[in-house]
């Protein structure tokens, strides 16, 4: 026996038209703050709709964006997949490379770009990479002078002449619905496909209790991107639970991300440790009201226990610790508090808090060992975290490659290094995964190696993650140069290569010279030694990060 219909995105966006018609879509733009209710938000999608079927977009095509967290991207969120196409969400922060084998690998079809974003884009079209888009739409009402892109149109010029209203189809359950590439260790960034299916079982699974205690009360400001994980899927669940959405546009600082839960009664917000860090610095010094705010959902890194506790003492805000993946549409555990331990001393429960979390339900997890045992739940013992279920993914689009390294028997096989302890909480110990998670975004300890190790004067050359109290993550380059260098000018020489040939924040912090590489006993270079050796991130102490962060390019 089977459900009269299929579980696919349309259900969420009719009840919230038709249920709470006059619930908000605020967004912050270039312009100032926009907002409208969700009965006109409808209306807008259908109008999409039809551009697009209008355009030829059909069954199955791709159709991408190249956007911040606003309302028109929010729009294409049930716009693309609901009349049958797939949303690929490019993450435009990405070295020009990436994005020309995304797009070819793809084949998007349309491409909607942000006018802040068109200059990242154009430098980056390639003809041969780009030969299937069809059209560029920018997200403004006109498009910008001297954009660099064609054919292009505007936003609203595309959508303008079409009605309130689409026949949307009935979709099966296995229709490719949403798109994100993830970096991997190796080679090019690896295609992960969403189903209707998968979006409609992850957003069921976010709204109660225990998973992100989502409800029409709500008033949700998704800071994490867009463009990562559909923004966590929080645009799906706060439509489906008919909650108010508040977009905090183009790079916000912490005085707009205050300013916003201020003056729109944010109650629940979410993004990586980086931002939240911010936005206590900011609050350290500035008066604003952030009283509406119950919780923030932390993730994409690990959430410092300090954070969790400065919210929870000096502002009364739950941090909910969340980890998942682009490969689990990504909600995977959440560190909510069992019954009782809400009684435990402070630091008892700020320790809780800050582990990865228990598992969302209706997901299954093993734990296992390098011989494939699973390990005990004592807290101790530590093995790579398998995981499956609904909305996490078995396969990567026209990757097998990948796919024999990171799947096996239906699992998923994390890379993340956890314990278990005796309560199920689960906690990662070690990343198995030879990358650097700065700011949220990775970088690519490989691609900086062989960039670096190209250089007539360069020896041997590794690159290693080393702890940064505000970005997580930053890389650091250990060179052996070649006899009779000057130091100087080659340190001069690589950082110039690197930032010509990567975005400006792959660049490491620092270039340290050493006389040799550690190897393993098979030969390999050894990054542990050189972790063990410099964890105390001694390194870059005092360094102050500066303003070319992931968030800022
Ligand atoms: P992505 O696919 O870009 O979302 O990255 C997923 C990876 O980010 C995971 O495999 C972890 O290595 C890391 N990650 C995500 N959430 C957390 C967290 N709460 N704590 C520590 N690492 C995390």
């Amino acid at each position: 026996m089977v459900g009269a219909t299929n579980q696919t995105l349309r259900p969420f966006l009719w009840r919230a038209g038709k249920l709470y018609p006059d619930r908000e879509i605020v967004s912050r733009t270039a312009e100032g703050l926009e907002r409208y209710t969700y009965a006109e938000y409808e209306g807008r999608v259908a109008r999409l709709a039809g551009a697009l079927s209008d355009a030829g977009i059909g069954d199955g095509d791709r159709v991408a964006t190249f956007c911040w967290n606003h309302n028109r991207h929010f729009e294409t969120y049930f716009g693309v997949p609901s009349m049958g196409a797939q949303l690929h969400t490019i993450n435009p922060l990405l070295p020009d490379h990436h994005i020309q084998y995304i797009v070819e690998n793809a084949k998007d079809r349309i491409i909607f770009v942000d006018p802040s974003l068109a200059p990242k884009l154009a430098g980056a079209v390639d003809g041969d990479a780009f030969a299937s888009v069809e059209q560029f739409v920018v997200m403004a009402s006109e498009v910008p002078d001297d954009v660099g892109l064609s054919p292009v149109t505007d936003y609203e010029s595309f959508i303008a002449d079409h009605p309130d209203e689409y026949d949307w189809p009935d979709l099966p359950e296995d229709q490719p619905a949403g798109m994100c590439y993830t970096s991997g260790t190796t080679g090019q960034p690896k295609g992960v496909e969403y189903s209707q299916q998968m979006l409609w079982a992850h957003t069921m699974a976010t709204l109660p209790e225990s998973g992100l205690d989502i409800g029409a009360k709500d008033v949700i400001m998704p800071v994490v991107p867009m463009f990562h994980v559909n923004a966590w899927g929080l645009p799906f669940s706060t439509t489906a639970a008919g909650a108010k959405h508040v977009y905090p546009g183009p790079s916000p600082t912490p005085e707009d991300l205050a300013t916003l839960i201020e003056e729109e009664g944010v109650t629940m917000t979410a993004g990586v440790p980086t931002v939240w860090l911010g936005l206590l610095d900011y609050l350290d010094e500035h008066d604003a009201d952030i009283s509406s705010l119950e919780r923030i959902i932390i993730g994409g890194s690990a959430a410092p226990k300090s954070v969790i506790r400065r919210f929870d003492e000096e502002h009364d805000v739950d941090v909910l610790h969340a980890w998942g993946m682009t490969e689990m549409s990504p909600v995977g555990t959440v560190a909510h508090l069992k019954p009782g331990m809400e009684d435990l001393p402070a630091e008892a429960q700020y320790e809780k808090r800050a582990k990865q979390g228990l598992l969302a339900p209706g997901l299954e997890m093993r734990v296992v060992d390098d011989d494939g045992n699973e390990v005990p739940w004592d807290d101790e013992e530590f093995g790579e975290l398998w995981v499956r279920g609904p909305w996490v993914t078995t396969e990567y689009f026209e990757r097998p490659d990948a796919n024999e390294e990171d799947y096996e028997d239906g699992w998923l096989k994390t890379g993340d290094v956890v314990t278990v302890d005796e309560d199920g909480y689960v906690q990662i110990v070690d990343r198995a995964k030879d990358v650097i998670k700065s700011g949220g975004e990775w970088i690519s300890s490989l691609e900086l190696e062989n960039s670096i190790m190209a250089h007539d004067d360069v020896a041997e050359a590794t690159v290693i993650g080393v702890p940064h109290e505000r970005w997580q993550e930053r890389p650091v380059a250990f060179i052996v140069p070649k006899g009779g260098v000057d130091e100087d000018a080659l340190k001069a020489d690589l950082v110039a290569r690197v930032e010509d040939e990567f975005p400006k924040w792959w660049a490491p912090d620092e270039v340290v010279f050493i006389d040799e590489v550690p190897k393993t006993a098979t030969g390999k270079f050894d990054k542990k030694v050189l972790r063990d050796r410099y964890d105390d991130s001694s390194l870059i102490e005092g360094k102050t990060p500066d303003s070319e962060a992931p968030s800022d390019e």
